[in-house]
């Protein structure tokens, strides 16, 4: 432990914290942080991130959110247009009620490099023993084709608070090792 103290010195700041405890602590820490809606990014473990997600990827919760797994179509699209392999392992998809463009797992890799950068996405996808779980995350899915936010739910589609702020229809994904995936509330 007291040789890791010089980088968990360095790494925190006002936004960040390092966490020590036994998985299971951690796991649960995360749960509740889901559970209670507020928004954070854990970069945890590799054996954490599989905990984690087994507990939240429940076949009813894929279910329930429409969640499928990424077709190699849509991958080798991603590989060709935007440059990532193994990005992102399933997603669901929402359609624009703008203009009804549906917005998948290559439309939410295309607005992560456009907001983070390429570099920010392929530094998260090049961790080596770090996963990246998203806990509500508040970014609003933006339909590629006519630039509208996509936040309006259907009459089928109940609206959900997340951290103050109405979210509809939320595009939900998983990852691969090193991106994770999210966890929303239900
Ligand atoms: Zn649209």
């Amino acid at each position: 432990m007291e040789n890791r103290i010089p980088a968990m010195d360095a790494m925190v700041d006002n936004a960040t914290c390092v966490v020590s405890a036994s998985d299971g602590s951690i796991l649960e820490i995360v749960a509740k942080a889901v559970q209670s809606g507020v928004s954070a990014t854990f970069y945890v473990s590799r054996s954490q991130a599989k905990a984690i997600n087994a507990w939240y990827w429940t076949p009813q919760r894929r279910k329930q959110f429409g969640v499928e797994d990424v077709s190699p179509e849509e991958q080798h699209k991603i590989e060709e247009e935007l440059g990532l392999k193994d990005a992102i392992a399933f997603s669901n998809r929402i359609p624009c009620e703008n203009c009804g463009h549906v917005y998948g797992a290559f439309e939410f890799l295309q607005q992560g490099i456009r907001e983070h950068g390429r570099a920010g996405v392929e530094a998260v996808l090049g961790m080596e023993n770090t996963s990246l779980i998203r806990v509500n995350p508040s970014e609003v899915p933006v339909c590629p084709n006519c630039g509208e936010n996509i936040t309006d739910g259907d009459s089928s589609s109940k609206e959900r608070i997340i951290g103050g702020t109405p979210v509809r229809r939320p595009h939900y994904y998983g990852g691969t090792e090193a991106y994770a995936g999210c966890c929303r509330l239900d």
